[in-house]
């Protein structure tokens, strides 16, 4: 079998002693390739050179609301530059998007939508952030329609939701979130919407699977992500299923 973590923050600081060593264990396992989202400008910049020297990674570049009080106004416009310049190294625009637990919602509003105009104008899928902020995001949509459509990254929601964004372009990124047993609506929701709307992702070093909190997520770990998929889907065809994850992830990187 073969995976593609679509969302794995590799290049943190959690990865720093072992890095290459975390890559070969990983893609012994069968995970080929990693996405690499960009979180600021000045990362975002590093990430081109981390590509070359991990090419098994596909990178992104964006503004993540984590990192807000770093963003500064003129950073959408370099940004804006960076993209037009390395328009065929980067795969997407992101991560980027709003979350209700950081505050500056308005600041947030105004990056994320100049996001979708950067990804409209590059022709890029959108790898998208949400925390309690899925009806923030479909006023977004709505003011600025993204024309490529791109990655809800670690979905969790009803089907409801999980529909109108598959109706707006987007696959929906499924992470260790599903292997806790609250995460019920999200489990009811993926079990409806349909496998070709589906992406693997770890978003290590965060989001540990259920059994491993507190310590260090990894794209080692996918593998395991895909089993508590299959099991949600109750599908035995591990071969099939996986494949067609994978060819899931192709097409959202348009590769
Ligand atoms: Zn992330």
């Amino acid at each position: 079998m073969r995976f593609i973590d679509s969302h794995c923050h590799l290049d943190f600081k959690e990865f720093d002693d072992d890095r290459a060593q975390c890559i070969a264990n990983a893609q012994a396992l069968g995970v080929t390739h990693c996405v690499v989202p960009g979180v600021s400008l000045a990362q975002s910049n590093k990430l081109l050179t981390f590509t070359k020297q991990y090419p098994t990674t596909y990178i992104g570049a964006g503004l993540h609301p984590y990192f807000l009080e770093q963003h500064q106004e003129q950073h959408i416009d370099e940004l804006g530059d960076l993209i037009a310049a390395n328009r065929q190294t980067l795969v997407a625009v992101g991560e980027c998007g709003l979350d209700r637990s950081v505050g500056e919602l308005e600041k947030q509003q105004r990056l994320f939508e100049a996001h979708i105009a950067l990804a409209n104008e590059s022709q890029l899928p959108l790898i998208v952030h949400h925390r309690q902020s899925h009806d923030l995001i479909a006023a977004a949509f709505k003011r600025c329609p993204p024309k490529f459509g791109g990655v809800i990254h670690a979905f969790s929601g009803s089907q409801q939701v999980a529909e109108s964004y598959i109706k707006a372009g987007f696959k929906l990124g499924v992470g260790g979130t599903i292997t806790y047993p609250r995460a019920q609506k999200t489990q009811q929701a993926l079990r409806h919407v349909g496998v070709e709307h589906l992406l693997l992702e770890t978003d290590a070093p965060s989001m540990p699977l259920c059994g491993y909190q507190g310590r260090r997520n990894t794209p080692e770990r996918l593998p395991k992500v895909f089993l508590a998929l299959a099991e949600l889907l109750q599908r035995q065809d591990y071969h099939a299923l996986s494949e067609q994850l994978y060819l899931n992830c192709l097409a959202f990187l348009r590769k």
